[in-house]
């Protein structure tokens, strides 16, 4: 990983995938999480206290050290925000419909009450890629009636949608310094590890569901997303 956002001094952060949901250096934060739940909303939580309880909430803000910051994620987006000299971060879930409502804005919007986006750089994380990512015509449609540039970003092929370079656009866009996409697919990344039992690196929803299609009885994925997540070094 490159990255304007590993120079950031005094965070941690990390992607998690299928074998190590919680990415091992979030670990000793774990219990610092706040309590939330993920709805494709748009809605961000200010959080001031370790363990908070934010109710529906699809990203999150903190000033405060020791608070892990995550988001679970199987094809949506994750995006980690910190300021450049890492005393304030936040995170935020986004899949299309989060893109299209504005959960980025929202996230950009907290952000910039009293702070300049310029001072804040972003990543985002492992999510389906428009290697794999096709949707219907509808959905390409909208995309392009609501996001205008999106339609030069809808790529290689007509309706693959690259929901990250749409993302990193809509950031750049709203001021941000740096916004960097790790690249891999959550869909169609294979396991490094040949002998590993599972043979793609990420959990899927998209895949998952194109197997049950096929095969009613094959399990869901409750519970099984991947966090990724960020904190401030106390
Ligand atoms: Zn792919």
């Amino acid at each position: 990983m490159s990255s304007m956002f590993s120079q950031i001094p005094g965070i941690r952060f990390g992607f998690g995938h299928k074998t190590a949901l919680m990415p091992e250096s979030l670990h000793p934060f774990r219990a610092s999480m706040p309590e939330k739940k993920q709805v494709h909303g748009t809605r961000i939580c200010d959080v001031t206290e370790a363990g908070e309880h934010c109710g529906d909430a699809d990203a999150l803000y903190t000033r405060h050290s020791g608070i892990l910051l995550t988001v679970l994620t199987a094809d949506c987006l994750p995006v980690l925000f910190s300021r450049r000299d890492g005393q304030r971060i936040a995170v935020a879930h986004a899949g299309w419909r989060g893109l299209i409502d504005g959960i980025l804005e929202r996230t950009a919007a907290c952000i910039a009450r009293d702070d300049d986006l310029a001072h804040w750089h972003a990543i985002i994380g492992p999510a389906a890629a428009p290697c794999c990512y096709e949707v219907d015509e509808a959905l390409y449609a909208r995309f392009c009636q609501e996001l205008p540039y999106a339609q030069s970003l809808i790529a290689p092929r007509p309706r693959y949608l690259d929901l990250a370079a749409i993302a990193r656009a809509k950031l750049l866009e709203m001021g941000f310094a740096s916004a960097e996409t790790t690249g891999q697919c959550t869909i169609c990344t294979p396991e490094s590890d040949s002998a590993a039992v599972n043979h793609f690196r990420y959990t899927s929803f998209r895949r998952n569901t194109h197997r049950r299609e096929r095969n009613p009885s094959h399990p869901g994925i409750k519970g099984r997303n991947q966090y990724s997540g960020l904190v401030i070094l106390p």
